[in-house]
């Protein structure tokens, strides 16, 4: 039978409070047939769930379209709840019926719709601490029974929400991090069962976040980045049955006080006071009789934005594993895993005694608590019983990366029952899967993934530990691929791209932290600033998602202008580059070599590939993506501008870079990947460079050396070049430097140094020495790309033709990978027994699929379960196939 469903609106299931007038509509095709495909599409918007009050009905239209179709009917109004349904036929004539009906809700589509005014607390700071919450309230009366009502809020600083003693809401560290002085988010909740009948009370208390709190600790002027003041901005709607209709809004008559939380700050964690605490301040018979006025604060309404990316929530719970006495005496709690989150506890004890919890990554050699790779980050939560029994605590306005916590101070017994370790990050679901009959690269994979959890957490961060946590653009686009395979991240990609536009200087420059909260004008180094191209373009491939290169083209283009306007001959040969960041290369013929033991000299940062020839092949790269780009938006006059400039730069690139008789001048591991990874290499002169990168693996006993920028890229530069041998010999080494050799140190998530645990089990450094940095995760990309062999057509983007071209070498027995695309599920996995090759796929409705097997003999080449007979379709030892959606085999003997 065929049906239609998970419908979705904007890649979310029956969202509230959308931003956009002309919203795009998902829907998942089954069948129990194969080989299916939609052939047209009818999909209806009505006002009701009855559709008696259709808005527009696309009719019957001819389109194999399941994904990005866009809401064209009449004009959507604010804070409106909208009905749709999809009907399909499909290419053997079966037509569906209705699907369900699911629904989005508008939010306040235009900046006037706001009735309500930010509010802030007395200006006068606390006398002791720098990061007090002010608390706000509101009583008010609902005279009829309430049919539904919303909460529309955001604030300057983080927010907590609470109605009616509740929280509102599942959300943390709302409203999230965007370029505060041009884009801030509201969030849109659902309080109907919050309110009642009668008296009611709204309140809500702040955190000063990264709005006013420390971001980048280490510079001058740390705090307030964006503004002094933290305030909040609430209106509730609320609709009566009987028709009639209520807004309250923070305003001047509303009140505030300070409480119990003393200080809550991003890197150093929260002080709370219970013995302080408003008891019943947020319930409408609380007397607030001693509470201040309020001042209302002037912000243009039109920064603000409806919430853009799946919001920050408490996605998993983890036990403590162990409690164990340090060598120094310290009792720690190992909670098995590294995270991003903070810790739930309950305690009991007199008044006035305290909880208080310091959290780190790692122990020292000598198996003592480590905080000093945490640099001015305090990570400590203090709680100040109030003495009333058993106490519930978990922090607010505040997140620690750790996998141990010291308790320092504890009242009575510590007992691994009262503490949990609550998981934050933004909720992505999940989308991919790999595991192979290897248990240390499934536990790389396991690393890698939690590395994207822990810094998934709004923006993606480097790290969610030390006195950073910033938006860093390279790391960002070093990992997005990885990041696509593994988790829903469209939404979270293109919040973020808004605000690295949002952020770009008017020559194009952009920030090296986005959202751009560097007090110094920090722009522009290559690697870096290619995520304006790079991650618009993995999303577009990824999710099919035309709307955000649109909404970056002009993004896109700035940053290739800026690189033209810097560039001399077509060398981007100026400026400042991070360069191959971390590399070890350099460090091999430094002074300040590995083995000297003087790691913590700034020369050590850089790689030794030279700056230029890295700024010149990205510089190649992303304008190659832009002409890309500019095909896909039928742009055909940049098209061929950008096209001719590319050529301009390769040329300069091969004149440069490479001798007449065709060596690659640059001997670096990284050097030759960037140039065979970005078809910077010219034909007759491709074969010699592989073999150059081979030798010096050779030389280096097939270890890597590279940094941020080669090491993506390094394991699919050999495979797509005939020697999946290497990548495999280089993936499955496990002393240094190597992927699993952190694993065999115990490493849970992705290190941000090959080497920050040596050997010896020394640290590299204090200074930069993040255990939780996911850039050189981005060899997950190549497990499923290659490994697995799922990959992207690009000429039909997000899936809807997959290239299944599978590694399969004895290195392992079997591989499994799945994948959630948009479409459904498309799944791989491979055995090799006895010289046997057998391969499953799954290719899901409304996509086809070509297989590339590795095939040196179509006669013993079975298709589910069946001889395979197109013989036509064998060349060069390899059988390529194409299916329709469905279950596959294949089985042949294995040839590597
Ligand atoms: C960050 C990196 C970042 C780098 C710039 C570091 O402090 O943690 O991941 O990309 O600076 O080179």
């Amino acid at each position: 039978m065929l049906q239609v469903k998970k419908l979705k609106c904007g890649y979310r299931e029956n969202p509230i409070g959308i931003g956009e007038f002309n919203p795009e509509f998902s829907w998942r095709i089954e069948s129990d047939q194969t080989g299916i495909l939609q052939s047209d599409y009818q999909i209806q918007v009505s006002l009701n769930a009855g559709f008696t009050d259709v808005l527009w009905d696309s009719g019957v239209v001819a389109s194999a379209n399941s994904i990005h179709v866009a809401y064209s009917g009449a004009r959507l109004n604010s804070r409106q709840r909208y009905y749709f349904r999809v009907k399909i036929r499909d290419n053997h004539g079966n037509i569906s019926t209705w699907s369900e009906t699911a629904f989005f809700e508008t939010g306040m589509l235009d900046p006037k719709d706001w009735k309500a005014e930010f509010i802030s607390a007395d200006q006068e700071e606390h006398p002791v601490y720098s990061a007090v919450s002010p608390y706000f309230r509101k009583n008010f009366a609902i005279e009829h029974e309430i049919l539904s009502a919303r909460a529309y809020a955001t604030s300057l600083g983080l927010y907590e929400l609470r109605i009616n003693g509740r929280k509102v809401g599942d959300s943390f560290l709302t409203p999230g991090w965007t370029s505060y002085n041009k884009r801030l988010q509201y969030q849109t909740y659902d309080v109907t069962s919050l309110l009642q009948a009668g008296a009611n009370t709204v309140g809500a208390f702040l955190g000063n976040g990264w709005y006013k709190g420390h971001v980048a600790s280490w510079e001058e002027n740390a705090t307030q980045k964006y503004g002094s003041r933290v305030a909040v901005l609430i209106e509730l709607h609320i609709i009566c049955k009987d028709g009639s209709s209520q807004v309250i809004s923070t305003d001047k008559n509303w009140k505030t006080s300070f409480g119990p939380i003393l200080q809550s700050e991003i890197y150093d964690g929260e002080i709370y006071d219970a013995t302080k605490e408003l008891c019943g301040w947020d319930r409408p018979d609380y007397n607030d009789q001693l509470w201040s006025p309020v001042h209302e604060i002037k912000v243009d309404k039109k920064i603000l934005v409806a919430q853009e990316n799946f919001p920050v929530k408490k996605v998993e719970t983890l036990r403590p594993v162990s409690l164990f006495k340090t060598p120094q005496g310290d009792s720690v709690l190992d909670f098995g895993q590294n995270m991003a989150g903070w810790v739930r506890f309950k305690a009991a004890g007199p008044k006035g005694s305290r909880v208080v919890l310091h959290h780190a990554e790692v122990l020292d050699s000598a198996g003592n608590f480590y905080t000093a790779n945490l640099r001015s980050a305090k990570q400590t939560v203090e709680y100040i019983l109030k003495g009333d029994g058993t106490e519930a605590f978990e922090p607010h306005f505040t997140y620690q990366g750790f996998r141990y916590v010291r308790v320092a101070e504890y009242p009575g017994e510590i007992n691994l029952e009262n503490f949990e370790g609550i998981v934050l990050h933004s909720n992505m679901e999940k989308t991919g899967d790999f595991t192979c009959s290897d248990a240390l690269v499934n536990q790389l994979q396991h690393n890698i993934l939690w590395g994207q959890k822990d810094n998934f957490v709004d923006i993606p961060t480097d790290c969610p530990q030390r006195d950073e946590r910033l938006g860093w653009t390279g790391d960002a686009q070093i990992f997005a691929r990885t990041a696509c395979y593994n988790m829903d991240v469209a939404l979270f990609y293109k919040k973020w791209l808004r605000d690295l536009k949002a952020d770009q200087l008017p020559d194009g420059q952009v920030a090296f932290v986005v959202p751009h909260a560097l007090t110094k004008a920090e722009y522009s180094s290559s690697g870096w600033g290619d995520a304006a191209v790079i991650c618009p373009w993995t999303v577009y491939l990824c999710y099919g998602d035309k709307r955000v290169l649109e909404e970056q083209y002009s993004s896109m283009k700035a940053w290739i202008d800026y690189i033209r306007s810097q560039a001399h001959s077509n060398l981007w040969n100026t400026g400042f580059h991070f360069g191959d960041w971390l590399a070890l290369d350099q460090m091999k013929n430094s002074k300040f070599n590995s083995a000297a033991g003087d790691k913590d000299k700034q020369d050590d940062y850089f790689g030794a590939t030279p700056n230029d020839y890295i700024a010149t092949a990205f510089y190649a790269y992303s304008t190659s993506l832009f002409v890309k780009t500019a095909r896909v938006l039928h742009n055909k006059e940049d098209e061929a501008e950008y096209a001719t400039l590319l050529k301009e730069i390769i040329t300069a690139f091969h004149n440069e870079y490479f001798t007449p008789a065709g060596r690659l001048a640059i001997h670096t591991q990284t050097a030759y990947v960037l140039a065979l990874m970005f078809n910077l290499v010219e034909e007759k002169n491709k074969e010699r460079t592989v073999q150059a990168l081979l030798d010096l693996l050779k030389e280096n006993d097939w270890h890597l050396s590279t940094g941020f920028l080669g090491t993506p890229y390094l394991c699919h530069v050999l495979s797509q070049n005939g020697h999946p041998e290497a990548a495999y010999k280089l993936l499955m080494q496990t002393d240094y430097p190597s992927w699993l050799y952190q694993v065999t140190k115990g490493a849970t998530t992705v290190w941000e140094h090959w080497d920050g645990i040596k050997p010896d089990n020394t640290f590299w450094s204090t200074d930069m020495n993040s255990f939780n940095h996911y850039a050189y995760g981005s060899i997950g990309s190549w497990l499923y790309q290659v490994v697995a062999g799922i990959e992207i057509d690009e000429t039909q983007p997000a899936y809807k033709h997959i290239i299944f071209r599978p590694t399969p070498f004895q290195t392992f027995q079997w591989v499994k990978a799945t994948y959630d695309s948009l479409y459904g599920r498309v799944s791989l996995q491979w055995k090799i027994t006895n010289g046997k090759l057998e391969i499953v796929t799954e290719v899901p409705h409304n996509t086809t699929a070509t297989i590339i097997l590795t095939c040196a003999d179509a006669a013993h080449l079975t298709v589910n379960g069946k001889p395979f007979e197109a013989e036509s379709a064998v060349h060069d030892g390899k059988a390529i196939l194409e299916l329709g959606s469905g279950n596959w085999n294949f089985s042949c003997p294995y040839v590597q």
